[in-house]
Order: C-alpha cells, then structure tokens, then sequence
C-alpha cells in the first residue's frame, strides 16, 4: 500500500494518515500563532513566522507512534496556502532521552546545510518551549510524494522499479555513512567516548527495555527470551575499536520512513530521525535489511516473510548491501557472523521500542491508538530475534522452556548463555594449545594464554561464579585496594544456580580456572570466608579472589588413612612463649602446590596429642613462595598425567615457622571441623563438573558415531551401540538430577542438615561413578583413538576416576548416606 503525500494542497478527506481531530486543535492553534508571529525564531527559517497570516489546519498523522506529527496548513501574508509539517514530543511520563525533537532538528538541520543534495525536508524552526504545545516542537517543509508502506511494493507491477526503489534507498543510507560528523559539525550528536557504538546500545536499550516493564500492569511473556537474546548479544558484542563508529546512523532507516518521487523513484525525503546519533553504520545497514528476517504479518514492521521471498526486482541481501557499501565506501560485511550480530541487535532495538510502546499504552500516553497492538507484538519480535539469529535459521521452533523444578533461573540463563558463548569463542579452541603444552619442558610455567582467557572472562563478568551470597557476606576486607568489589564477590548465585554453570565449565578439564572457579582455590577460599580473621581475609583471601594468586590444601599423608582425617599425623607445635607455630610433616596429593602462583598453603596437622579425637587437628596458612623450609618434592602421576602446571605433588614442611595470630584458622583443634564444611559446597562443585565430563564424553561421541562406519553402516545404526547410548543418558540424567537437588537442599538447609550431609554424599557417589562408567562405554565406542590423547576422553577418564577417591572415597560417603538413613529410621 502507497500513501500519497500531497494532500497538503488538495484536501484527501479519507486518508488514513490523517486523525480527523482538527477541532479539538483550536486552542493550540492560537496560541502557535501567536508564538509564531511573535519574533523571529533561531535556526532554519527566521523570517518564517513573521509570513503567517492563519494557521488554516492542524491535524496530526496516524503515521508514526512515537513523537505525534501533524500537518499545518497555513495562510501567508500573500493569500497562498502553505504546507508544513509539525513534530513534537509526547506529554505524560517518557522515558528519559527519548522522544529528542530538538536532536531530530539539529541533524536535518545539520544535513541539509552541508550536503543540501541530501533528501531531508528543510527544517524551519525549533521551539523549546514547553508552555505552547505542552511540549518542545519543530517544525518543517512538508515534503509531496509517496510513501510506500509495504516492503514487498504490492503497488509496483514494474520489476524495474522494484529495482529501482530499492537501490536509491540503499544509495540514500550509504551517502548518509560517507558522510563526515566533524565537517557535519555533529561530533558531540553521539556518545563516543564510552564505549563500542554495539556496547552502548545494547545497555541503552536494554535499560530502555527494563524501564519499560517496570510498571507492574505491563505483562511480559517475551522476558525469558529477552534475557537470553541479552547474553548472547552480550557475549558476541565487538569491543572498542573493532567496528566504525564515527557516521551518522539514522536508527530507524525503513522503507515507511522516505518519501518518494512516483515519477523518477528517486528518494525526496528522509523522516523520522528521532533514534539517530553518532554510531555504527553496519547497525544501521542491518537494521534497514530487517525485512529480510521478520515473519509476515506484522503491522509495525512490515517484512518479505523470509528472504526466501523476496519478489522478483528487489535485490537480495547481499546484493542490498553491496549497493549500501558502494556508496558508504564501507566494506560489505552481509553474511558473516559480525552482520548475524548487528541484525540480532538490531532486532532487540525493535523489541524494546515496541516495549517501550506497550509501556505508554499501559500508562495510557501513547501517541497512536495503534500503541497496544504494537506492545503485543513484542513477544514476537523477541522469539523471532532468538529463533531466526541465535539459533540461526528461521526454520528453526524454539525449544519450550521446562519451567519450575531445578531448571536454571532468568540470572543464571543469562550467564549460562554468557558462558556457553564463551566456552565456544575461547575454551574449546584452546584445548590443544593447553594440551601441546602439558606435552612440553616448558609445561611447569605457565601458558601465557590462561592469564589471557582469565581477563576476558573477569570483562564478560563471568568470575567468582561459584561463590554464593550467604559465603559472600563472610566478606571482611575494608581495605580493597582498587580492587573491584562486584568482580571479587560474584554475580551471588545459589549453589543450585551454579550447578548448572559448574556443568558447563567441566566440559573441558581447566575451564574452571578461567572463571576462578577451580579446585582447591574455592574450597580455600570457602574456609578463609568462614573461619579467617579479616586480616587474613586481606592478606589471602583478596588476591585469591582476584585470581592473583593460588593456593593449596595439604591434609592427606602418605603415612596414614587419610580419609579418616582422624589418622592426619602431622605436628603444629607452639613456641614456648605461645606466639609461633613450627610446622612439620610429609603431605602429598598437595593438589596446587607446583604451580608457581602458589602462594599459600593451608596445613592440617595435631595441636594436642591428648583428648578428643576430632579436636586434636588444628589448621594453620603457611605461605608457599620463596618459602625454603617448604620442599616439595616430587608431583604425583594420575594414570601418567601430571597435571601441570597444577600437579599434585608430594611435600615436606620441615620446621616452618608461622605466626599464631597471622596463621590460625578458627580455633586450636577445629581442623577436623573446618575439614568437614570445607567439603561441602566443594564437592559438589565436582559433582557438576563430572556430569558435565560424563556430557561431554557423550557429545563427542555422537558425532563419531555417526560418522564411523564399521561393517557397512554407521557405528550409530548397530542396535547395542544405541543401547549403551541410551543407558548412558539414562544414567547421566539421574546423576545430574541427584547434583542438581542436593545443590537444593544445600541452598534450603545448609551443610550443618543432616539431609543436605546425605544428599551431598549421594551425589559425591553417584557423579564420579555414572561419570566413570560413561566415559569408559564412549571410550570403547571409540575404538583406539578414545584412550589417546587425540580425544578428550582419556583425560576426561582420569580426571573422572580420582574424584572416586579424592575428597574421600566412596566407601566413606556411602557409610554417610546409610547411617543418616538408619538414624532416621529410629524416629
Ligand atoms: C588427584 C587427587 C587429588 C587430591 N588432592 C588433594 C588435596 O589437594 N589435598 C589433600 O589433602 N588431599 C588430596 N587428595 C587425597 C585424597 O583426599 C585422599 O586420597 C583420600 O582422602 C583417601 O585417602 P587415602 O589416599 O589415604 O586412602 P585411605 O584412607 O588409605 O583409603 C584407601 C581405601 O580404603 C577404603 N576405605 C577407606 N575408608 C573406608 C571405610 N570407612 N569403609 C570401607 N572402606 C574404606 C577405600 O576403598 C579407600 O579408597 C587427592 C587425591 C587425588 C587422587
């Protein structure tokens, strides 16, 4: 459908375009007037007012929601009649920064006087004055022609012209992008300082967007969606630098915003620039392309359906960008996953302007009456920016969302996206270079990539994940030292919240420590929050929260049963004048203790002889660096891997001496104690790491499956492989599930509860084994590759089968899980 814009002249009585409210306009229209006449007015036209006879008609257009536009009519001096157009700002209540008139004004003007070839009617005049038209206003040259509101031009029979239409609105937005903002005298028209053009829309509007639904009547199903959309568009935004940022953009380029010429085709006008400033033209570029990824049927956005129908004479998409590029001297990036990003984008903007929309109708200000019906459509522009470009294929119906139960919350969706984007960008990749340096002499240093992978994880905010905001209020550093307080206490997520990111991390051996999420820091960490004084706290605490510095647990001995913490034989011996510790004993499996950032131990050994035997052990920090009375003497193979530069190694500490005050956890003869709740939140965070080995291992395995063929056919055709497949995604699921609901139970109840000690110890049986016993079915699948260090499987193997063992071994959790029972069943 085509709307000619020449009613200015001759009177079209039933055009839709424009609300037959002239009546109630009379009091406004005096008292423009009388503004108008009143003296000249600065910038566009000066003279402008003082031509005024009468102002003959004020009715405002339908078209356009957001700043109300009218179409002002007025007799000159001379007896014509003239047609102008008049834009101002919604009354009510508006979201701060939107609904600029005075910059829509300022850039037109702007544009027209440098480049007055450049299609924007001519700007007459700004009036800042609320008190006229209740609010600021501008107004200019009514612009005759046709405005095509359909992107498919049903109206167009000619292919040329479809052609042609196309290609002059492609060269219009690519001469805008040539242009340059200091010759324009535009460099402060946009925020450039802070921040990528991408980083900063996408917090605009996203804060537009949560403004928006602040209001307890606007219902909001797409919010699930959004928060996705959010994390992946988060996760995949270019940084400083990596995009041109110095163009003007229009910000809402579209077909129903130019005008045109019916004869030639050529574009008279550009409207609407009220979302305009200084950015990136290939958001802008992306957003105009929007036709060719939305579905059908929406008002707001009219679209081809998908670019699968674009009918005969409009150019595809890439052809639409070349054009574009040609005249932008811009390259074309159409097609690559920067342009996936800026469509995603540029559908979010969509979504929150329609947000922004519902919001006002429900607050009852919106300027159009078709208001509501566009704040209905924001579920559909959310779900179809998610399906169409995250999931990447238009073809593709979103998976529905399992609600309730231990599926992950809105906060932990986002960072999961956050994180699964990460993993894909960053970690999987590395695999090899971490591998192919454990292979190396240099193995025992670390690679310079960690500290890399570590910074960009702190950026994306995805740090201290595992900590949970009952352990981050133990916090008791006052002396931060610039040190950033949101990164160092984590986003505060529940142990069931982490459970579901501790899964994804252990999809890769070391990813863990990339968020400074690893053991044994975190369980290290858990007891500095709980028992360490706060200079402790400082002192350790702080840098190991920052990921500056690692630390170790040296508890087990080679001497003694050390799963029975009991048995720990080593000495903390005091002083005779009771301010020092002398330190001694032989420890191994001290995992942590070769890696040169170790910096600070925490040492079980005997305070007393005599006594009880749980309050004989005491703990105490023994620093690690340059420390010579500390040998360590060799690292521990598991299975042949010695984990550098991590390792686990066999330690003396021989007469070491430490300060009481500065050393001492808690209280003499709390170690066992402190042993105890140390294991807690830390052993599950094993747990979800070995389901997500055990997912891990399956993953990979399906694909090989698929693609080995054995006797004629796929691996995955023979009925008992799908029967191993199956029994391991049966078991996989349970144990998950048991992980996931003592993660629960913890969060509910605490460590202390005897119900959380039995659903932890379960899930501390269940993980490793069903993880064991996974790994070892894809390895067979695998035939030989699976065992060597061309899979992850082997390693995954090993890793796998110690958690049997460390943190205590299964015999011990099991004796846990029945004695609870069995007391219990007294009841
Ligand atoms: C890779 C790895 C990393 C480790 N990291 C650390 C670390 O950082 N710091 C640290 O201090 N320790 C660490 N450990 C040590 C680990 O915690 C101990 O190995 C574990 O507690 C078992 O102690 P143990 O080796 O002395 O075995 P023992 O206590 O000698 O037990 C041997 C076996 O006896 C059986 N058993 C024991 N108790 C019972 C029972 N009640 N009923 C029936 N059978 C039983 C079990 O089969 C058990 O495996 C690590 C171990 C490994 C393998």
């Amino acid at each position: 459908m085509s709307v000619r814009t020449d009613f200015a002249t001759v009177e079209v009585p039933n055009d839709s375009r424009v609300q037959k409210n002239e009546n109630n306009m009379e009091r406004e229209k005096k008292r423009l007037l009388h503004y108008l006449r009143q003296e000249r007015k600065r910038g566009g036209d000066e003279e402008f007012g003082r031509r005024i006879k009468t102002i003959r008609k004020l009715s405002q257009f339908s078209h356009g929601q957001s700043n109300p536009t009218y179409k002002l009519l007025v007799e000159m001096t001379d007896g014509t009649l003239k047609s102008y157009v008049l834009r101002k700002k919604p009354g009510g209540n508006i979201l701060s920064s939107a609904h600029a008139v005075e910059r829509e004004f300022q850039v037109q003007l702007a544009l027209k006087r440098k480049h007055p070839n450049f299609p924007v009617p001519r700007m007459i005049l700004l009036c800042e004055d609320s008190s006229i038209l209740g609010t600021p206003f501008y107004i200019m040259d009514f612009v005759q022609g046709t405005i095509y509101l359909q992107p498919k031009l049903p109206v167009i029979t000619r292919e040329e012209r479809k052609t042609r239409i196309y290609e002059n609105m492609a060269k219009t937005l690519g001469a805008l992008h040539s242009f340059d903002i200091r010759e324009l005298g535009l460099t402060s028209f946009g925020n450039i300082s802070s921040g990528s053009y991408s980083r900063r829309t996408l917090k605009r509007w996203f804060g537009q967007y949560e403004k928006s639904i602040t209001n307890k009547l606007v219902e909001t199903p797409e919010k699930e969606v959004v928060m996705k959309l959010v994390a992946w568009l988060d996760a995949n935004c270019p940084k400083d630098g990596e995009e041109v940022s110095d163009r003007i953009i229009h910000g809402d380029y579209r077909l129903d915003n130019l005008i045109y010429d019916e004869r030639s085709d050529d574009v008279l006008a550009v409207l609407d620039w009220e979302l305009s400033t200084v950015g990136c033209p290939h958001a802008d570029v992306a957003y105009n392309c929007l036709p060719y990824y939305l579905p059908p049927g929406l008002e707001f956005y009219p679209s081809f359906g998908d670019s699968n129908q674009v009918p005969a004479g409009v150019p595809t998409e890439k052809q639409y960008c070349n054009i574009w590029a040609q005249n932008a001297r811009l390259p074309n990036i159409c097609g690559s996953s920067k342009w996936k990003f800026y469509v995603a984008l540029s559908m979010f903007r969509g979504m929150a302007i329609l947000a922004g929309v519902r919001a006002r109708a429900v607050a009852g200000n919106a300027s159009s009456r078709n208001a509501r019906q566009a704040g209905s459509l924001v579920e559909v522009f959310a779900k179809r920016a998610y399906v169409v470009v995250v999931q990447g294929g238009a073809s593709k119906v979103p998976r529905q969302e399992i609600k309730g139960g231990y599926e992950p919350s809105e906060k932990c969706m986002m960072l999961l996206e956050k994180l699964r984007a990460f993993m894909s960008e960053h970690v999987y990749d590395a695999e090899e270079v971490f591998e192919r340096h454990a292979t190396t002499n240099e193995r025992w240093s670390l690679h310079p990539l960690m500290e890399e992978l570590k910074k960009k994880a702190k950026a994306k905010g995805l740090w201290n994940l595992w900590l949970p905001l009952d352990s981050a209020a133990l916090i008791k550093i006052t002396n931060a030292r610039g040190n950033d307080e949101a990164l160092y206490k984590g986003p505060g997520l529940t142990n069931l919240e982490y459970a579901h990111l501790a899964r994804e991390m252990g999809k890769v051996p070391w990813a863990s420590e990339i968020f400074n999420c690893s053991a044994p820091d975190t369980g290290n960490m858990e007891v500095l929050l709980r028992y360490g004084t706060k200079e402790q706290q400082e002192r350790w605490l702080l840098p190991l929260l920052m990921g500056d510095i690692r630390s170790c647990f040296a508890m087990t001995e080679p001497a003694v049963a050390s799963s029975d913490a009991t048995n720990i034989e080593s000495s903390i011996a005091k002083s005779t004048n009771g301010t020092q510790y002398v330190v001694n004993g032989r420890k191994w499996w001290t995992s942590g203790a070769c890696d040169p950032r170790c910096a600070i131990a925490i040492f079980m050994g005997k305070t007393k002889t005599a006594g009880p035997q749980h309050e004989q052990q005491s703990m105490v920090l023994v620093p690690m660096l340059n420390n010579h009375k500390v040998k360590v003497v060799r690292p521990l193979l598991v299975f042949g891997y010695d984990d550098a530069p991590h390792g686990h190694a066999e330690v003396i500490f021989d007469n070491v001496v430490v300060d009481v005050k500065e050393s001492l956890l808690a209280r003499e003869g709390a170690g066992f104690a402190i042993a105890q709740g140390r294991l807690g939140p830390g052993r599950l965070h094993h747990c979800m790491r070995l389901v997500g080995m055990a997912e891990r291992s399956l993953d990979v395995t399906y694909a090989r499956v698929k693609s080995r063929v054995a006797f004629g056919k796929p691996l995955s055709e023979n009925s008992n492989v799908l029967n191993v497949l199956g029994n391991c995604r049966v078991e996989v699921d349970g144990a998950r599930l048991l992980t996931l609901y003592a993660a629960h139970v913890l969060d509910q109840l605490g460590i202390k509860d005897s119900r959380a000690r039995s659903a932890v110890a379960a899930c501390k049986i269940s993980a490793p084994n069903v993880a064991c016993s996974v790994i070892d079915r894809c390895i067979q699948l695998f035939g030989g590759e699976g065992v060597s260090q061309d899979s992850p499987l082997a390693r995954l193997y090993a890793g796998a089968r110690t958690l049997r063992i460390a943190d205590g071994p299964d015999e011990v959790h099991l004796e846990t899980v029945a004695k609870i029972d069995l007391r219990r069943s007294k009841l």
